[in-house]
């Protein structure tokens, strides 16, 4: 089969690889429906984060069954499968209490992007849906498996309640999906950051009632402005960067929460200015796990369509394409299809 491996900053190459095959009974090999380029991916290949070795990319799936582990019970050959960037047994302590990519059996997945794939605790990782969705729901189900599973991890994280006002630092695509996650959750005032034109138009489609261009000191202060000067009472960091991280800690009020799932690159939180900032901060890989179900449901019955934040679809086979793209911003996330 073949699939996407990065051997240094920038490059990447679609390649000959190895089949997949069941090395644990709790295994499943799915054949990939459609993955994608994740803005994570580009840590990676931006050189902010290093590269020692080649190795095979993309953690966002969905697929059908083509073999199963002895094992694995709840997922059979031929159902179509929706999963998520971190595998769980789904029965231990800390997937029960509901934080599944903290499961004491996770794995993280890093060999999306290619024909095949292998799924480890498929038994706990993998949903089947009812039969095989339309090729419309597709997008949808895919941003579930990482991106929409992640905003609404967000905006839970920062207890988004109805009626309450919510900021969305960072526009990429799990900004935009935290955006139909907190109206979702019935956040009745929505301020999206961003200031590029054609995500700001689809964080208005998602539920966006106010727009904040400004960054820095400036984007604090509009902030503030739109909230009686007291700030947000729920904001979701979704870039990972110090700037955005400052951003969201000086957008929350005293007494709100920070929900920051953009993975940290140089991000340091200054004890004393939380300390008195009497904000609630709590962040992490989504555990996708817990909101499965849900979303897959909300995604099949037409209630949220996280699916448009893709907006450039490419066969598998140009997935270097989909890096550059995204890279340069041409696009906000690219859809690959074997
Ligand atoms: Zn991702
Ligand atoms: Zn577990």
């Amino acid at each position: 089969m073949r699939g996407a491996v990065i051997h240094a900053p920038g490059d990447v190459r679609f390649e000959e690889r190895d089949d997949p095959k069941i090395i644990h009974p709790t295994d499943a090999v799915i054949r990939t429906v459609a993955t994608c380029v994740c803005g994570s991916d580009l840590w990676p290949y931006r050189g902010l984060e290093p590269v020692d070795a080649p190795h095979p990319m993309g953690h966002e799936y969905v697929g059908i069954v083509e073999e199963v582990g002895s094992e694995v019970r709840n997922v059979r050959p031929g159902q179509f499968v929706v999963g998520s960037f971190a595998t769980s047994d789904n029965t231990c302590a800390n997937c029960l209490n509901g934080w599944q990519s903290s499961c004491l059996h996770r794995e993280f997945m890093s060999t999306c992007q290619a024909d095949y794939v292998r799924i480890p605790n498929a038994h706990g990782t993998l949903v089947a849906t009812d039969g095989h969705p339309d090729g419309e729901s597709m997008p949808g189900l895919l941003a579930v498996s990482d991106v929409m599973g992640t905003g609404w991890y967000a905006a839970v994280a920062a207890e988004v309640k109805p009626g309450s006002t919510a900021v969305v630092v960072g526009d990429g695509a799990v900004g935009l999906c935290g955006v139909i996650a907190a109206k979702e959750l019935g956040a009745e005032r929505i301020i999206a950051m961003s200031r590029h034109e054609p995500r700001r138009k689809l964080a208005v489609e998602f539920g966006a009632t106010d727009i904040v261009t400004e960054r820095g000191e400036e984007g604090i202060a509009r902030v503030k402005e739109l909230t009686d000067g007291i700030g947000a009472d729920s904001v979701l960091e979704c870039v990972g960067t110090a700037e955005a991280m400052r951003q969201a800690l000086r957008s929350a009020r005293p007494g709100g929460n920070v929900g920051f799932v953009g993975v940290p690159h140089e991000v340091a939180v200054d004890g004393q200015e939380l300390f008195f900032s009497h904000v609630g901060l709590r962040g992490g890989p989504a555990p996708v796990r817990r909101f499965l179900p849900d979303l897959i449901d909300r995604v099949l019955t037409g209630r949220i369509n996280p699916g448009k934040v893709f907006d450039l679809t490419l066969p598998l086979d140009q997935v270097v394409e989909g890096y550059k793209a995204m890279d340069e911003r041409r696009a906000i996330k690219a859809l690959l299809k074997p």
